[in-house]
């Protein structure tokens, strides 16, 4: 009997193999294809095929891994043709694939071809940051919740209303920013509407790789911090009072500028 087409959507967490779920790892070894995104760690790929007598085909379709920028379109095409094809796919993405990651759309196309399409969560980078800078997000004494944000608009589209998510944050929602290192004056510009300049700001950088970078700052000195410091992508952003928190007393924030 012929088998149902087949793909799995993986997420590979921030990059250090220790923080990959069992399911991911299970779906892993079933893929007789992987595509891997530009995010994940060296070491993830390595546990999926460790000991495999048959390993699996290993596409790198990220913009670091040769295909320049390979188009969101041609990554949905292959997926889709590979899996009717009867390869067992497994895209295998940074963070969570359903976090900024395109999940949802890459689940749509497969699901409409009548490929069966499994889900394995990864953790994302966001809340990796949390804990590479020892701060729980939402530490009741400081913040009653937190935001995930893009900066980063999608094309032709308008980006976040930063006064807006500014004025949520100073009601005790931190601000954990994807994308933002590019746009970050804007955005600093956009924050400081409705948030003092001495707010808390952190920026993490790699997080859960070897090259992990961070940080601690103020709003008010952010954009010029990441730039003097040479902070680059992929990193994420966090502003909030919830920065105070952090454990052990190890909080030197510098003065406001
Ligand atoms: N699906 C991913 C996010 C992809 S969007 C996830 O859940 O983590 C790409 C953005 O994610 C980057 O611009 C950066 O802001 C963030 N990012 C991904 N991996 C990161 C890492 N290891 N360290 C810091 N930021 C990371």
């Amino acid at each position: 009997m012929k088998r149902r087409p087949w793909c799995a959507l993986v997420g590979a967490g921030p990059g250090d193999p220790e923080l990959l779920t069992l399911q991911a790892l299970r779906l892993l070894r079933r893929a007789t294809l992987i595509l891997v995104d530009d995010l994940v760690g060296d070491g993830v790929l390595a546990l999926a095929l460790r000991g495999r007598r048959k390993p699996p085909r290993v596409l790198h379709v990220g913009k670091r891994g040769g295909c320049r920028s390979t188009p969101q379109a041609f990554i949905e095409r292959l997926m889709v043709a590979e899996a009717l094809a009867g390869e067992r796919v497994v895209r295998l993405k940074g963070g969570d694939p359903f976090v900024f990651g395109r999940g949802g759309e890459e689940e749509a196309a497969l699901r409409a071809h009548g490929i069966e399409v499994e889900v394995a969560s990864g953790i994302t980078a966001g809340l990796a940051a949390a804990h590479a800078l020892g701060v729980p997000w939402t530490h009741r004494d400081h913040a009653h919740g937190v935001m995930l944000v893009t900066g980063h608009a999608r094309e032709g589209g308008t980006g976040p209303d930063w006064p807006t998510l500014a004025a949520a944050a100073a009601q005790g929602l931190t601000l954990v920013i994807y994308m933002g290192i590019t746009r970050l004056p804007d955005l600093q510009r956009g924050l400081l509407a409705a948030l003092p300049g001495t707010t808390p700001a952190a920026v993490v950088q790699g997080v859960g790789t070897a090259g992990e970078r961070q940080a601690l700052t103020t709003l008010a000195a952010l954009a010029a911090d990441v730039a003097a410091q040479g902070f680059g992508s992929p990193a994420i952003l966090v502003i909030g009072d919830v920065l105070r928190a952090r454990a052990a007393g190890a909080l030197a924030l510098p003065r406001a500028a």
